[in-house]
Order: C-alpha cells, then structure tokens, then sequence
C-alpha cells in the first residue's frame, strides 16, 4: 500500500517536510506519496498530514479563505495523524491570544505566538525528547511558547521548563522546526511510530 501524504502549502517550509515524510517512510518500509496542499479537496484523501511553520496569521488567513481549514479538522475528528510545527502549532492550538489567527482547536494547547522571538530570534538546542533515544538538534525560529496544557496532553518535551513539544493524539507538534534538520525522527513519532 502506498499511504498519501499532505503537506499544507499555503505558506512555510514546504519541501523540507515533504523530504522528512520520505526519509521516515523509508526507514519504516513504507511508501508514500506527498502532496502539496494548496487548495481544498487534497486532504480528505490524506492519510498524514504536517502542517509547517511560516508566518500563523498568513496561513490562517490562507486555510480559511481555501477551504482547507474545516478539512484539517476532520481529519484530525477521524484519527488520523497531524504534525504541526512553528506557526502550525500555533494554528494548530485552542487559543494563540492573537485575534488575526483563527487557531483550529486540535490541541488542547494555549500558545504565546512570538515569546522567544522577543528575547532571541533564533537558537539551536539539542532535546531530550520523549519516544527518541538521543537527544534532537531541535531549531527555534521566532517560536512560539506553549503556555497552558490540557489533561489529555503529553509534554515531550520542555526547553529551560517550558512545553516545546506536546502530543495530543493524533496530533504531535512542535515549538521548532524538526524539518530542518537532516534527522528526521520527529516525523517517525508523529507518523509512523505512534503508540
Ligand atoms: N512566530 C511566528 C508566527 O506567529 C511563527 C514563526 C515560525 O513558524 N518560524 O507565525
């Protein structure tokens, strides 16, 4: 079987994570198809689908004048899996505080949308994260910071005792960018090694 990708292209780091869904495909055997998704109609026929980081106020506009962003949720409603990194995280949360961002309410999250980007714009850190046997070059890009988490959510992990990585199934997501970096095991947790 051949599993169908989706990778939300309406703005972000598009080819990097097309890339990390592939190199994590291989390592677990499987084949898989990725597709850009740009308009409605893509994603009810996803089996996975990563949504990137880029500018959160941007690709909420996008989703929602597509179509795309009921899409997201029903396939989030019928099991199947989501990662959302960066701005997707942010789109991705139940509340951003930022009314120009209509967060889609898949994680039981609350996200502060620039906290590092006031104090640093960017940094690379290596993390213990949950589920991965070695420590994760993780990079932060103007990230957001998690700030309330939900009962039903699992912190992966936490940068100097912040949430920076949190599953809440079958959604992962992320603070940084795990597809910018050549190791792409956060794909396999989000996609392929799930519990
Ligand atoms: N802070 C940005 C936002 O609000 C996200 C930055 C990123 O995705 N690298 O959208």
């Amino acid at each position: 079987m051949v599993l169908t990708a989706g990778v939300i292209a309406v703005q972000g780091d598009v080819a990097e994570h097309a890339g990390a869904i592939e190199r994590a495909a291989a390592r677990h055997g499987e084949r898989v198809d990725v597709h850009e998704v740009r308009t409605a109609g893509v994603v009810p026929d996803c089996d996975l689908l990563a949504m990137p980081g880029g500018e959160s106020t941007a690709i909420s506009r996008l989703l929602g004048r597509e179509g795309i962003d009921t899409e997201i949720v029903d396939h989030v409603a019928a099991g199947k899996p989501l990662l959302a990194t960066c701005a997707g995280l942010i789109v991705a949360a139940r509340d951003a505080g930022d009314p120009r961002v209509d967060t889609l309410g898949l994680i039981d999250v609350t996200v502060d949308r620039n906290a590092f980007g006031r104090q640093v714009d960017s940094f690379e850190t290596r993390l213990e994260v949950a589920g991965l046997e070695e420590p994760f070059p993780a990079v932060f890009i103007r990230a957001p910071l998690i700030d309330e988490v939900g009962d039903g959510v699992e912190v992966l992990a936490e940068h100097d005792g912040r949430a920076v990585a949190v599953r809440d199934p079958p959604v992962v997501a992320t603070a940084f960018h795990p597809e910018l970096t050549d190791v792409s095991r956060v794909h396999d947790l989000a996609f392929f090694d799930r519990e």
